[in-house]
């Protein structure tokens, strides 16, 4: 069968990050094939795992899709300091005679950020406003790599591993269904140390914060790869939670104009036209300059501008998630940049040092943890988004009562539609569908 079709047929969407479904990122034919192992918001433990312990999977995944997108140059992308993991993929690599060849990055944030990443590969610049292809580069993250080596033996997309991490008993990998509840993953890791804490899901940096009461209601999807737990005033948190009315109020009143957001910014580093700084004076403008806020479509929400640069403490990044969103509800687009995108010079100098991003949110407790694992967790009740990605959600293909065996397709998409296939991650009776599958087991989890 063709690889496109059994990548399809399994479900397979970006593991880290927006969930773009892989069938559709790979019908098309390029130079490059870069593997993601960046790894690069602090804490993270997931892709370093897989490429310790996956490494065939991702190296044998590489060289199929490649052939498929005829790319001839096949690199893997991770930090210089991954010392186990170069070990672990240079053996496989040998080992098969591969054409797979390692590009060893400095230890700065965003260095997996899809542009930062491939032009520190290639040299190239991507438009704003574009995506790797326009490039001539596919970028896949380590994760979907593993998973794409799974549905070339057609298994579908029905496990996430996850690392635990923070305020936890144990800090680990744990190696869940997808649909299990945020709630058992952090009983599976032993239980959280202190009373009043919270979630996020994801990176520090980039990730979505919930609460405490929330964690029931919350469930593992194919795109999330990290639980943090955190005091609840912790200063991430605290940044996170702040309202949209808040955020505005304080850029029209504390707003110095130093323009450090943007002299950090990694995007307005590598040439975009991005200045957030003038996004916050319009702001402050009775009428804000409609210009202006076009240039919040091209933010990537790394967060460096308001959790690392502005001296205010001020959110230029939750600005723009706001704008982007008025501006996307109205229809508007960017038009990708016609222009060559040149890189800074001073580039190189302003890096982020992620050990000096660790310091600066407050994580430096966190950081040496030793993080123990995979743990494998059964569950006996997940819920599935029937919309792990972006575009269209799944039609389910079962009903409520409906006996289904682990694996097996419960909501579809046609061949060519943004929208990716889900699956069971259990054996068990469908008892609900909405936007999400619910289905129960009998046996309670196990952990071994
Ligand atoms: S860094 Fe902060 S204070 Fe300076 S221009 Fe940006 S938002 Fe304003
Ligand atoms: S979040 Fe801030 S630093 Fe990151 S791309 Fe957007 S404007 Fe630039």
């Amino acid at each position: 069968m063709d690889l496109i079709k059994k990548i399809f047929d399994a479900g397979v969407v970006g593991a880290g990050g927006a969930g773009f479904p892989t069938h559709i990122k790979l019908n098309c034919s390029v130079e490059y094939l870069i593997a993601n192992g960046a790894e690069c918001e602090p804490l993270l433990e997931t892709d370093k795992y897989l490429m310790r312990c996956e490494s065939k999977k991702i190296i044998k995944a590489m060289e199929e899709v490649a052939k498929k997108i005829q790319a001839k140059k096949l690199i893997i992308g991770l930090k210089k300091k991954y010392k186990e993991e170069i070990k672990a993929l240079s053996k496989t690599i040998e080992e098969l005679n591969s054409e797979v060849e390692l590009f060893l990055l400095d230890n700065f944030y965003p260095a997996g950020d899809e542009h930062i990443l491939v032009y520190e590969i290639t040299k190239k610049s991507i438009p704003a406003g574009g995506i790797p292809l326009d490039v001539g580069v596919v970028v896949s993250n380590v994760g979907t790599l593993v998973n794409i080596f799974d549905a070339i033996n057609e298994k579908p997309v029905v496990d996430k591993y996850v690392t635990v991490i923070g305020e936890i008993r144990n800090p680990c990998i744990l190696k869940v269904p997808i649909g299990i509840s945020i709630e058992k993953c952090i009983e599976a890791a032993g239980g959280s140390l202190i009373n009043d804490y919270a979630v996020i899901l994801g990176g520090p940096m980039m990730g979505k914060v919930i609460y405490k009461k929330q964690i029931k209601k919350e469930f593992i999807t194919k795109t999330i790869g990290s639980l943090i737990l955190l005091p609840k005033n912790h200063y991430i948190i605290g940044r996170k939670e702040l309202s949209i009315k808040h955020i505005v109020s304080r850029a029209k009143t504390a707003c110095i104009q130093c323009s450090m957001c943007t002299d950090m910014c990694p995007r307005n580093l590598i040439g975009h036209k991005i200045r957030p700084h003038r996004i916050m004076r319009s702001i402050g403008i009775a009428k804000g300059d409609e210009k202006i806020f076009m240039e919040a479509l091209i933010c990537c929400e790394c967060g460096v501008c308001e959790l690392y640069a502005c001296p205010m403490g001020l959110s230029p990044r939750s600005m723009n998630g706001y704008i982007k969103n008025e501006l996307r509800n109205k229809g508007i687009k960017y038009q990708k940049e016609q222009e060559k995108t040149i890189a800074k010079e001073i580039r190189e100098y302003r890096k982020i040092p992620v050990d000096r991003l660790i310091s600066r949110l407050g994580l430096t407790k966190y950081k040496g943890n030793k993080v123990i694992g995979p743990f494998e967790v059964k569950a006996h009740r997940v819920c599935i988004s029937l919309s792990q990605s972006i575009g269209r959600p799944a039609n389910p293909v079962v009903s409520i009562g409906d006996i289904v065996s682990r694996g097996q397709l419960i909501g579809e998409v046609k061949m060519g539609e943004l929208g990716a296939n889900v699956h069971s991650s259990i054996d068990g009776k469908v008892c609900e569908i909405s936007d999400y599958v619910v289905i129960r087991s009998e046996n309670d989890e196990v952990i071994s």
